[in-house]
Parts: C-alpha cells; structure tokens; sequence
C-alpha cells in the first residue's frame, strides 16, 4: 500500500508529489495521458517565477524528472473510481489493477471544451487541433481559424501566425479578452485577420477533410475557407467518477478550498480542477503543495 496516490500528472499533481515524497511518504501518480498536463500545450511559459522562458514540454520534463528522482513510482492510467474504505482508499485503473493507498490527491485538471458541432469530434486531430505546439507544423504555409478570444487562443494564434500563411481568428463575444500585451502582439502581425461576435455553425468538409467553417455574423451567413481548425473556447473539469467523494460545484468543479481539503477525510482536490477564480502553474502548484502537506497531517494522525 501507498502512502499518497495522486490522480493526475499535470503540475498540481507533480507538485504534490514532490511534497509528499519530501515529508518521507511512498507516492505513486496516475496519469491517463501523458505526464505534463495541459501545460504541454503551450509553446512558450514566461511568467513561471524564477524563470525568464520555457515551453511547457521542457517545464513538464524537468517537474517529472524530479519527482522521479525523489522516488515517485509512475504509473499511465485512467482512474476510473476510487473506493472509501476509511483509512484504505482502494483506487481502480482502467487496466484492471486496484492500487490502495492511505491518502489520494485528486488533480485532475480540465480538458478542452467543444464547439459542439456535427463532425467534429472525427475531425480532432485531422483538421481540427487544441494544440499549436503540438500540430502547428502541419500548417506552414497553409490558412488556419482560430476559435476564441481568451489567453489561450491568443497564445496558440502567435504560434501559428509564425507559420502559417494566414491565421483567422473567430470570437463569438463582441472583444477579445485575453491579456492586451498579447492581442498586441498577435494583432500587429500582418497575417492575422480579427472577427469579433461571430458563431461557428458548421464544419464544412470535403472527401472527409476539412475546408473551412460556416459562421454567422449579425444574422448573416458566410463561409471562411481554412485548412485547420484550432480551438481554444474553454475548459471543463473531468470530476464526475468521483463526485461521491468530493462535491462538485455548479460548473463541476471540486467545491474545495484554498485548503483542499474534500468532503471525505484523507481525499484531497488539488489546482485547475478545483473551485478557484485563477487557473494557473503557480496556483497549481500552490494547491499540489497544499494538498500534499494536509495529506501527510491525516496520515500522521491515523497512526
Ligand atoms: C494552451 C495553454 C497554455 C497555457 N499557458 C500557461 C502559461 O503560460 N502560464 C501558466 O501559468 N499557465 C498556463 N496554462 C495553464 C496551466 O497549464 C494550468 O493551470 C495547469 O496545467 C493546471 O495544472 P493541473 O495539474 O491542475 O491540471 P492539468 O494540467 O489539467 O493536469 C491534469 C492531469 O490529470 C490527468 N487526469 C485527469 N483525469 C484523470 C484520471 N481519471 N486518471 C488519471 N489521470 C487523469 C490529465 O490527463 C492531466 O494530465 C496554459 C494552459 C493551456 C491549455
């Protein structure tokens, strides 16, 4: 049995890991995707304190490399529900295994909202991307949409705006709102084109590849031809396995605390998945340790 298990690899999980393997505890971390998280995602991280410029991959690697080397076992997989069992939680992996532990931090993090529309969850990944970093490339020279108007989209825009021959930026609501210092940067790029209150309708395709998007503007219909789509309109927590065990807000996030302490004693809720008004590393990781640090108090206490 584990001291600590820890549902997700994104930063608050790492975070809490380091924590608890810090204060002498055995930790093993579960992680569905790729260890990371949505930081993965982002080219270029400059508000990191400490450190001037980094892409997410290279603030991923170095978190995972620590944590390994204070003796984390890792583990890829899904957990799909965890029992109570008082002072044993017993944690089912969606490869058949049930791993026990004293404690479990559930950082969980968010996934990529949806535009919601026909076709499109067939066409993630050809045609449609979360993810410059990841699939810019495949767009050099070519015309992309970008969906939203928030940092994330402003960010991923940048980056193809340094590839792509044009780079068309929809927003639904009537102003980007993203920071300023990165419209500036994007909206000074001769390859950018800026369209405010307008509503993706359709995905249009041809022989199953994507050609454009229709949307509508002031009642008005048109279509935007584009080679790939990315979007950037939002997150959503992917809590629900676990809602016995921690409440969950109105928007499905864990209702916990700066503490993240949950309903049910020895189960803690940790960064991005959390009720919080800022989604961020540094609150992330403040939350890992947090979570962490509470967890090693209920264990010390049990003995
Ligand atoms: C494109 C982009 C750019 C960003 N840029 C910045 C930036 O420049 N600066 C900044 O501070 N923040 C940035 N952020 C935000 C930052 O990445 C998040 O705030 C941070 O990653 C939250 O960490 P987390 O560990 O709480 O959640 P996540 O990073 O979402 O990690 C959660 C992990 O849990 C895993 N998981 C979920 N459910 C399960 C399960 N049932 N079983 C096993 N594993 C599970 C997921 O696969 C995921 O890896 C950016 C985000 C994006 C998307």
């Amino acid at each position: 049995m584990k001291d600590i298990i820890v549902v997700g690899g994104g930063p608050a999980g790492m975070t809490a890991a380091l924590y608890g393997l810090r204060n002498g505890k055995s930790v093993l971390i579960l992680e569905k995707h790729g260890f990371g998280g949505q930081i993965t995602y982002s080219p270029k991280v400059e508000n990191w304190p400490g450190t001037a410029q980094m892409s997410g991959n290279e603030f991923a690697d170095a978190l995972l490399d620590q944590v390994m080397a204070q003796g984390a076992e890792v583990d890829l997989a899904e957990v799909l529900r965890i029992e109570d069992r008082g002072s044993v939680k017993a944690v089912y992996t969606d490869d058949g295994q049930t791993h026990e532990a004293k404690a479990v931090i559930l950082a969980t993090g968010v996934k990529h909202r949806m535009l919601g529309l026909p076709g499109e969850q067939e066409l993630v990944g050809e045609g449609i991307s979360f993810c410059a970093v990841c699939d810019g490339d495949f767009y050099t020279g070519k015309t992309v949409c970008v969906a939203g108007g928030g940092n994330s989209a402003l960010q991923e825009a940048i980056l193809l705006a340094g590839k792509c021959a044009k780079v068309i930026m929809l927003q639904d609501l009537p102003e980007f709102t993203g920071e300023k210092k990165l419209q500036e940067i994007l909206f000074s790029r001769p390859n950018v084109e800026k369209h405010t209150g307008v509503k993706i309708t359709a995905l249009n395709t041809e022989g199953g590849e994507l050609t454009g998007v229709t949307v509508e503007k002031d009642g008005k219909t048109e279509t935007v031809g584009c080679d790939g789509l990315f979007t950037a309109i939002g997150l959503i927590p992917e809590n629900e396995a676990f809602k016995d065990l921690a409440d969950l807000n109105a928007w499905g996030y864990f209702d916990s605390g700066e503490d993240c302490v949950t309903k049910t004693p020895g189960i803690y809720a940790a960064g991005d998945c959390r009720s919080k008004s800022v989604r961020q590393l540094t609150t992330a990781a403040g939350d890992g340790a947090a979570a962490a640090l509470a967890a090693c108090r209920y264990i010390d206490q049990q003995l």
